[in-house]
């Protein structure tokens, strides 16, 4: 199988392309903006800017995601106590939250001492969300991101807040960072790189939502009403959007900051009561109860897990040597195993009958 040159991926990871010399177009994008992303004087200021203009001027300067996990709990603490800002922070339950997530959350909350609302949306059309991803990508995922933030950013909207800032890791936000990949997401990176206006930040959402339509229309040509009740329940109203005064900006704050996993889990545990998951280790999550299931999904349909898109972002930032990367992703993908309990949520959840899931895996 031809892999990248570069990086790890591999020829069988989605809307990979290799060019003449056996370089992939997530290696290429990166190159591309390398001097930006890693320009943190830079960066920096323009964050300072972006809050700046706001600071104040509003009841809520920003509204923060927060998922009981360890990167959305140290931004939280971050623009409280070190930005000063005042702080709505709000949780997508996506309905496989862990208690060991909800409990982060309750104390993270209590410590930060912020405003926080929890969102459910009803199960029924949740459920239908998760199943049309999975018919679309195989894996349920983004029918969790999309609700998360897409409500993070109506909400926002609605409440007149004008940040929206969330905790996606570099690794998250770049796994796949191409111009032509599948993730709705890419169009808020180059849009965190300089200063927003107003237009800049309308353009950049109707990119947004072109890609997701792009996303969700794959399965077939005639339109789903899902995909009407996934703009309703999901997104503004983009008509409200063309005339609104205030447009949120959508920032993920470890775009303008240096990203330390291991630095951010003691600081946490020293200064929040923050608990590690039983099964801590690199880029692992443990808010998420069907997490292993999809991971284990992701392997068998796709041939990798999520750890790999993830690596191989840090062999790009030059953060982890290609063989070292290697040598982890050979690890991981040998000590793989049916995770049964979190399948037999996952089924239990979305109505899928697992002896006929198991059958397709096979
Ligand atoms: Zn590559």
């Amino acid at each position: 199988m031809k892999t990248c040159k570069a990086c790890i991926l591999s020829e069988n990871f989605p809307g990979i392309k290799f060019d003449r010399k056996g370089i992939c177009n997530f290696c290429s994008t990166y190159n591309k903006y390398k001097a930006r992303l890693t320009d943190y004087n830079t960066l920096k200021k323009i964050f300072m800017k972006k809050i700046q203009q706001v600071k104040g001027k509003y009841e809520y300067d920003c509204l923060v995601g927060i998922s009981g996990g360890k990167d959305s709990s140290y931004i939280l603490y971050m623009l409280k106590n070190h930005y000063k800002l005042n702080v709505l922070a709000y949780t997508f339950d996506n309905g496989f939250m862990t208690e060991y997530a909800k409990n982060n959350i309750k104390n993270v909350i209590e410590n930060v001492d912020v405003d926080h609302f929890f969102y459910k949306p009803n199960w029924d059309f949740q459920r239908r969300v998760y199943k049309k991803m999975m018919n679309i990508m195989g894996i349920p995922c983004k029918g969790c991101s999309l609700g998360m933030y897409g409500t993070s950013f109506k909400f926002a909207f609605e409440k007149n807040i004008p940040l929206v800032i969330h905790g996606r890791s570099p690794q998250q936000m770049l796994r796949e960072f191409a111009p032509d990949s599948r993730d709705p997401f890419v169009p808020f990176i180059e849009n965190s790189l300089s200063e927003n206006n107003k237009e800049k930040q309308l353009k950049t959402l109707l990119e947004f939502a072109k890609r997701l339509e792009k996303l969700l229309s794959i399965e077939n040509e005639k339109e789903d009403p899902l995909i009407d009740e996934i703009r309703t329940k999901f997104f503004p109203d983009v008509s409200r959007l063309l005339d609104a005064d205030m447009i949120p900006d959508f920032m993920g704050y470890f775009i303008y900051h240096e990203y330390d996993e291991e630095k951010i889990k003691s600081f946490l545990e020293k200064n929040l009561n923050w608990r590690r998951a039983e099964n801590d280790g690199l880029l692992t999550h443990g808010d998420c109860y069907i997490h292993d299931a999809v991971e284990y999904l992701r392997y068998k349909k796709q041939g990798h897990t999520i750890m790999i898109p993830e690596l191989a972002v840090m062999v790009r930032q030059g953060k982890i040597s290609r063989e070292k990367a290697l040598e982890i992703m050979r690890k991981e993908l040998a000590k793989i195993v049916e995770p049964r309990e979190s399948m037999m949520i996952l089924c239990r959840s979305l109505g899928l009958d697992y002896g006929k899931l198991k059958k397709e895996l096979d």
